[in-house]
């Protein structure tokens, strides 16, 4: 019986691309899912890779694309191996002044988008027989950080459905981790992480002195969706450089 294939969202770019690159390396079959239907970067996968990688247009916060996209992946075999929810903003703002509107649409994407793909994705998972939820939060989820609290509460709440479903869900033989990473370059924050400022930062609060790689996170993905640590469900880990000891 071929591996069911694994769903990653956010995959268009940035961390999530790069894990669901480095899943069709290990050969997966790896739904890629975003608003904009766009295939992740494939430099340095090979033919069969590459062709392991396939892209569907979904927003995780719209329950009837979900439903139909994960149904579609799923196929005639009705299976998941695994579901990445790594999709996410970011939005910020003075509190005394933070309209509610920004917490509803960071807590939509970032915490509700999460949950309803797990729900929807748990028959799936379930028909599997063992199968990992791998959620992708923030060294964020504990630290005070002035004028974050969307980001931060929503990334504290994924650490806290984690525990929740790992707790609920092992029965089935579903496992859930939440990976949680420290400033990793992407092409969002590139500018700053590798300008002076951003570099004085990193050397003043990180322990090992740098930023993470998005392969560094999809290193750490790649080997808990894949298995490797069987015995691992409902913790946090930090992949952060040692910054949130520093804090
Ligand atoms: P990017 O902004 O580079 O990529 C975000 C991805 O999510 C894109 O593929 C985007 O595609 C997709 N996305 C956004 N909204 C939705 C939605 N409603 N439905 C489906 N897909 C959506 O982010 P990063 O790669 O930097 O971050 C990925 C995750 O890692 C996030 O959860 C983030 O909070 C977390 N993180 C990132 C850190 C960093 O330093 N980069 C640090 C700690 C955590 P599209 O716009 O086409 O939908």
């Amino acid at each position: 019986m071929p591996d069911a294939p694994i769903v990653v969202t956010g995959a268009s770019r940035g961390i999530g691309a790069a894990i669901a690159a480095e899943l069709a390396r290990r050969g997966h079959t790896v739904a890629c899912l975003a608003r904009t239907l766009q295939m992740p970067d494939t430099t340095g996968l090979d033919a069969a890779a590459e062709a392991r990688l396939i892209p569907h247009s979904c927003d995780v916060t719209n329950v009837e694309e979900v439903r139909s996209v994960l149904a579609e992946v799923a196929g005639d075999a009705g299976r998941l191996g695994g579901l990445v929810n790594n999709a996410g903003i970011h939005d910020d703002g003075r509190s005394e002044s933070l309209d509610t509107d920004v917490i509803d649409r960071v807590f939509d994407v970032n915490f509700k988008g999460p949950f309803v793909m797990a729900r929807e994705a748990f028959p799936y998972l379930k028909e599997n027989g063992s199968a990992v939820i791998v959620n992708i939060g923030s060294f964020f989820d504990k630290l005070g950080v002035p004028r974050n609290v969307p980001y931060c509460a929503s990334k504290a709440a994924v650490a806290a459905m984690t525990r929740c479903l790992a707790a609920e869900w092992a029965r089935h033989g579903i496992r859930v981790v939440n990976v949680a990473p420290g400033y990793i370059v992407t092409e969002m924050n590139r500018d700053f992480l590798t300008g002076e400022r951003g570099r004085a930062m990193l050397e003043a609060r990180v322990p090992l002195k740098r930023a993470g790689a998005v392969d560094e996170v999809a290193r750490l993905v790649a080997c808990l969706v894949t298995e490797d640590v069987p015995y691992l469900t409902g913790e946090t880990i930090y992949l952060d450089g040692g910054h949130a000891l520093t804090v």
